[in-house]
This record gives C-alpha cells, sequence and structure tokens, in this order.
C-alpha cells in the first residue's frame, strides 16, 4: 500500500466504512518511511473521533500472586518462581485510598485488579462491594476479578461497578501457547455477559508474546465483534521466573504500528496503552497518541513501577493533549 493508498482508507474509515482483514494484514505488514505514513494517517482518524482528549485509568493490585491459572507471562502465576509479592484481597478502606491518589493523578477511571481465575468467597464479593461504594461514584469504577458468574457481576453492579475489564489476552489461534489451564472461550465469554448485563467493556491483550502480525490483526477482529468500549493494549515485559523471561520487547516502531492498526480497525473504540509502555517506547512514548491511542495508564503497574505522574501529564500537556474528566 502505497502512502496515497493510506490516507485514502484512513478517509474512508472517518466516513463511516470499516477496513477488512486483508487490508489490516497489508497495512500491519508495512516497513520503513510507510509506517510514519501510517502513524499520520490513525491520528488523523483518532483526532476525528476522540478530539484532543486522553484517557487516563490507574489500577490497585488488590490480590497478587498464588494464581492456579498458568499465564506464561505472568508473574503472578503460582506455576512460576518469580518473587511477586503475595497477599489476599486487601480492605476495602486501602482499596478506597488507592482511588483518592488515582483521583489526585486526574484519572477517569479506576480498577480494582485482583489475580486468580475468579472472586473466590462471598466474602471476598461483599468486601469489594464495599470497596466499590466506599470509592464513590466520581470516577468511573472498574474492575478485573476473572471470570465473572452472573449473580455476582450484578451484585457489584449494584454496589456502583460500571466497567469490567477481563483481557483476552492474544490471539484465538495463538491462546493454547500461552494458557493451557482455561479456555478462550471461557474469557470471551465473560466479556459477553459483562457487555449483556450493561457493563462498559474494556478488553485487551498482551503484544509481544510471540504472535504473528496478523494474529495481531486477528485479536483485533475479535475484539471488534464483540464490540468492547476499550481496548488496554499491554507490551511483555518480560518478567523473571516466567515462561516469557527470555523475550525481547517490542520494538517501539512496531508497537506504535500495531496500535495505529488497533486504530484503523477499531476506530470509535478508547485505545488505552497500559503496561509496559515505557519498557517498550522508551523515548518515543508521546508518539503512542500520533500512533491512535486515545488513554493511557497513570500510577504502577500491578508489579511493575510506571513512569512518575507529573511526567506523565506533563507529556500530555507539551502534546497539546487535555486530560478527560469524568
Ligand atoms: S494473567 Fe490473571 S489469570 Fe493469568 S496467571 Fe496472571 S493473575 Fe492468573
Amino acid at each position: 500500500m502505497n502512502s496515497k493508498e493510506i490516507f485514502e482508507l484512513a478517509e474512508k474509515i472517518i466516513s463511516g466504512e470499516e477496513v477488512g482483514y486483508k487490508a489490516a494484514c497489508d497495512l500491519i505488514r508495512l516497513e520503513g518511511s510507510r509506517v510514519y505514513d501510517l502513524l499520520a494517517a490513525a491520528n488523523r482518524i483518532r483526532e476525528h473521533f476522540k478530539g484532543n482528549k486522553v484517557s487516563l485509568c490507574s489500577i490497585v493490585n488488590a490480590k497478587s500472586g498464588r494464581c492456579p491459572e498458568d499465564c506464561s507471562f505472568c508473574g503472578q502465576s503460582a506455576f512460576y518462581n518469580t518473587n511477586a509479592t503475595e497477599y489476599g484481597l486487601i480492605e476495602p478502606e486501602v482499596i478506597a485510598d488507592a482511588a483518592e491518589k488515582a483521583k489526585g493523578m486526574k484519572s477517569r477511571e479506576f480498577s480494582i485488579v485482583t489475580s486468580g481465575t475468579r472472586v473466590e468467597s462471598e466474602k471476598e464479593l461483599e468486601q469489594l462491594c464495599q470497596a466499590l461504594q466506599k470509592i464513590g461514584s466520581d470516577m468511573e469504577r472498574c474492575a478485573s476479578l476473572g471470570i465473572m458468574e452472573r449473580d455476582s457481576l450484578l451484585r457489584l453492579k449494584e454496589a456502583g461497578l460500571e466497567s469490567y475489564h477481563h483481557n483476552l489476552e492474544t490471539a484465538r489461534s495463538f491462546f493454547p501457547n500461552i494458557c493451557t489451564t482455561h479456555d478462550y472461550e471461557e474469557d470471551v465469554n465473560t466479556v459477553r455477559m459483562a457487555k449483556e448485563l450493561g457493563f462498559k467493556t474494556c478488553c485487551g491483550g498482551i503484544l509481544g508474546l510471540g504472535e504473528s502480525l496478523e494474529q495481531r490483526v486477528e485479536m483485533a477482529f475479535t475484539l471488534k465483534d464483540l464490540d468492547v468500549d476499550s481496548i488496554p493494549m499491554n507490551f511483555l515485559n518480560p518478567i523473571k521466573g516466567t515462561k516469557m523471561e527470555g523475550m525481547k520487547t517490542v520494538q517501539p516502531l512496531d508497537g506504535l504500528k500495531t496500535i495505529a492498526i488497533y486504530r484503523f480497525i477499531l476506530p470509535k473504540k478508547n485505545i488505552i496503552v497500559s503496561g509496559g509502555r515505557e519498557v517498550t517506547f522508551r523515548d518515543l512514548q508521546s508518539m503512542i497518541f500520533m500512533a491512535g491511542a486515545n488513554g493511557t495508564l497513570i500510577g504502577n503497574y500491578l508489579l511493575t513501577k510506571g513512569r512518575k505522574p507529573d511526567e506523565l501529564l506533563q507529556m500530555i500537556e507539551d502534546l497539546g493533549l487535555e486530560v478527560e474528566n469524568y
């Protein structure tokens, strides 16, 4: 695809056309200076649908380690020796304090994240409901609690949960290489159920697990089919002790190109660059927005530290972008 064709495709997307799988695969194989054309075209789509707003979200690691799943990248899996901190569900007050800190960092969304396959007990569910009530309604309350039952999701909704996060991690065709302890379909069903129950859905994955370029496109089309609202794009930050320990991080331009393709495939959705931003993009972090992202994570990740919040906010201001309010 040449420069003219890339920009023409972007204009078609702006006027409502959709990009097909084959065209998206052609785009993700672009190399050299055409990649910069692709980023500029994705930026044009982002500006059209998202203006100059950047959405920030923060997370708290509310329950860490000892997970019975074997996700090959995850420092919290009990299958690997990673020295990750291990603790049970933290008290509602501690979760609410973390949310308060997130508000101070201009975060519009706050997510309670727990390790494990699912919420383990009635006591845990009750504690999570209390935490949601304590956080209050002046920010978007999100949770990432694994595979869910319908009744539990309804209880959390009553307590104020607005958005449910559940990653697919990777493409369906690559998932057996990443996790063998549960089925891709279980993840898909949780996202479908959350959507049916009226939650906003936040669902993405991790890039750089060894998937092919076409499998990155495949995941984007699965997310399109599921019609999720926000797509967290994580980039592998290999954790010592996991199966991914020796993997190289995604190259910065490769990562930017992938963000751009996601903007082409999912033009109206929130594309949130999440874990691994610092190690993947290094000095090119500010280009994630020029590549089509309209949000990112502020504060620390589950097991690793993030960029200082002040520096991130300054970067957004320097780009002439504005933090979106709740
Ligand atoms: S990604 Fe989630 S489900 Fe998989 S091992 Fe880590 S905590 Fe468990």
